[in-house]
């Protein structure tokens, strides 16, 4: 009876520990190594998907369900145990007899008797669904959600592994930095899952286009390559196995050509266009970081000569941008420091004489370096935004000066004011433009805003709509430089413009080239037709002077009659020509004034 009670109580035991394993998907073994013979836990079997009675334990079945891949390493584990008496503890994959994969996490350690191993003793656990989670969670840090591609984690770890097998083998790789053009422009336009959407095409071309670079298909090919997003529209790709920069070009040419294959989101067909700058491990950096800056200083070179292009990073490159990047700074302090200051320039008019109004432009009185024309800073303050602030103090300054002349008993005159695209474009630039009217007690009337064609030519319908608004408020419009942009000939007429002004480059040879004649003419024609005021820039000579008031030209502005002045020399102008009334014949050279301020 004791007996008995006693099998009852292990049968009980027994059955508790199997739900207990069960539960935990924890199973124990051990195996005999005299006889080889493994005996499982019920758990072990239905984590191997075997049944009790039909299915041989021996070490080597055991080994055969092991995943081929995991096998050496899982052997080399039982063997160390053994040798050494450690334990061991691995995590390996199965296959299941249906073909099934699992996960599994294995424990052991080893028995000895009499100082040898006798016996092994460990427990295995089904880790499959922690694993897919691991896996889960690696995915989505280490790739980009949207397009599939490895992202800027993933890109980083396999970079610096690629450059430091590049430094013990003494071979390169090179860094393709590809950010697309305008893709802002149209990520706005189209909203943002259709913006997504585009991605994953341009994303799914890009792809293709360095599939085709396996070494197999062109053996003069890189042998091998990564591509990532980085996010936004930056993407990126890594090249190893090179042995010339001809090779990494002719990817960076076939990555952007595969990339204007039109890409299809919402039926309508979209043309996309990058551009790639380039830097290669060793040559152009030593670490990552520096690879990544000039790669991207490389790709501002390329963008700047349009869309579409690549450039190899060069160290001419940095030298630029680190200039750049000085001036921008300088330029800040200069606006703080009150540094800027304009020049006036008159514009006299062909039938009178008179000067009717005064073109402000920008100076920068540098301590260090002197005066610095505008043509020196201006694209600058124009990309690091510099230009808002900067733009207006100009037209405050050139408001408050104009009033400050009509105060001192001068006769009222206009002035032009240069705008650059950015302030035109700004949300809230009409009220400004109000704003500083009002703060200055100007007429409007006496404030005209100079554009070129390539600032009103955007947004037209826009455009149309604020130039309304420009005028309502009672200033003029002038087209600067035309001639030089691209100007739809049917908007010209539908903008509310005052004023067109000649570029200089068709004055210069007014009176030796018989084609910039014809277009000087021509332009004169144009803005007659559309009741505009003409302006010619540029004129030094009495033989321009003769041929523009020949054609019809209202308005001079150059050389001939005055450089730019400063705000006092420009006062003394205006006193001493301002009322000057004289008949076309008998017009007077004033260019003899000594003002050279420039
Ligand atoms: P712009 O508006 O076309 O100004 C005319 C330029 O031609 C001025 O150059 C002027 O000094 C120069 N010029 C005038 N007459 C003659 C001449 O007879 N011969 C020659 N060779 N040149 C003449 P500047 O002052 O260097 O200005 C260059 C450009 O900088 C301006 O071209 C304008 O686009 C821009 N700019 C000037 N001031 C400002 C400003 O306050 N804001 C903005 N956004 N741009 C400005
Ligand atoms: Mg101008
Ligand atoms: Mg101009």
């Amino acid at each position: 009876l004791k007996a008995k009670e006693a099998f009852h109580a292990l049968r009980k035991s027994e059955t508790r520990l199997s739900d207990a394993q069960r539960i935990a998907a924890l199973g124990s073994w051990e195996w005999d190594l005299a006889s080889d013979k493994l005996y499982w836990s019920d758990q072990v079997y239905r984590i191997f998907g075997q049944r009790p009675d039909s299915y041989e334990t021996t070490y080597e079945t055991f080994l055969n369900t092991v995943h081929p891949d995991d096998k050496e390493s899982v052997k080399q584990a039982i063997q160390q145990s053994l040798n050494d008496h450690v334990p061991f503890n691995t995590d390996h994959r199965i296959i299941l007899p249906d073909g099934s994969q699992r996960t599994v996490h294995e424990q052991a350690e080893v028995i000895l008797s009499e100082g040898k191993p006798v016996y092994m003793q460990g427990t295995v656990q089904d880790i499959t669904t922690r694993k897919e989670t691991e896996q889960q969670i690696e995915y989505l840090a280490y790739y980009d959600s949207l397009t599939g591609l490895p992202n800027r984690t993933y890109f980083k770890h396999q970079a610096i592994r690629a450059i430091n097998m590049a430094e013990t083998e003494g071979s390169k790789v090179a860094l393709l930095f590809l950010d697309l053009d305008e893709f802002k422009r149209i990520n706005d336009t189209l909203g943002h899952d259709s913006g997504d959407e585009l991605l994953k095409g341009i994303a799914d071309n890009l792809t293709h286009s360095l599939r085709s670079t396996d070494c197999v298909a062109k053996a003069d090919a890189p042998a091998s390559s990564m591509l990532s997003r980085l996010g936004g529209d930056e993407f990126t790709i890594m090249l190893d196995g090179f042995s010339s920069a001809n090779q990494v070009a002719s990817v960076a040419r076939r990555v952007l050509d595969k990339l204007t294959q039109p890409v299809t989101v919402l039926d309508q067909e979209f043309f996309i266009t990058g551009c790639l700058g380039i830097a290669i491990y060793p040559d152009d950096g030593n670490d990552l970081e520096t690879l990544f800056k000039h790669a991207d200083i490389a790709m501002y070179q390329a963008k700047s000569r349009g869309r579409n292009e690549f450039q190899f990073y060069s160290r001419q490159l940095n030298r630029h941008s680190r200039k750049r990047l000085g001036l921008e700074s300088k330029l800040r302090k200069a606006l703080e420091r009150d540094e800027l200051l304009l020049h006036y320039q008159p514009q006299v008019s062909t039938k009178t004489g008179q000067i009717s109004g005064l073109e402000a432009l920008i100076r920068w009185q540098d301590p260090e370096t002197g005066l610095v024309p505008p043509g020196e800073f201006i694209t600058v303050a124009e990309e690091s935004g510099l230009i808002l602030p900067i733009g207006e103090w100009v037209l405050q300054t050139a408001c408050n000066q104009t009033l400050r002349w009509q105060q001192n008993g001068l006769k009222p005159i206009r002035m032009s004011v240069n705008l650059s695209s950015n302030q035109f474009h700004q949300d809230n630039f009409i009220q400004n433009i109000k704003r500083t009217l009002d703060s200055s007690g100007l007429e409007p009337q006496y404030l005209e805003l100079e554009m070129t064609e390539s600032v009103i030519m955007q947004q037209l319908d826009k455009t149309i709509t604020d130039l309304n608004k420009l005028k309502d408020l009672g200033v003029t419009i002038s087209i600067d430089d035309f001639g030089t942009g691209y100007s739809s000939m049917s908007y010209l007429k539908r903008f509310p413009l005052d004023t067109l002004k000649i570029d200089r480059s068709f004055v210069t040879d007014i009176s030796t080239d018989a084609s910039d004649a014809a277009i000087v003419k021509a332009i004169i024609t144009l803005a007659k037709s559309l009741d505009l005021t003409t302006v010619a820039e540029g004129v030094e000579e009495e033989t321009q002077l003769a041929f523009l008031r020949e054609q019809g030209c209202d308005l001079i502005q150059g050389y001939y009659f005055s450089r730019p002045l400063s705000a006092d020399d420009a006062g003394h102008y205006l006193a001493g020509h301002g009322n000057l009334i004289s008949t076309p014949d008998t017009l007077p050279p004033l260019q003899n004034q000594n003002y050279s301020h420039e």
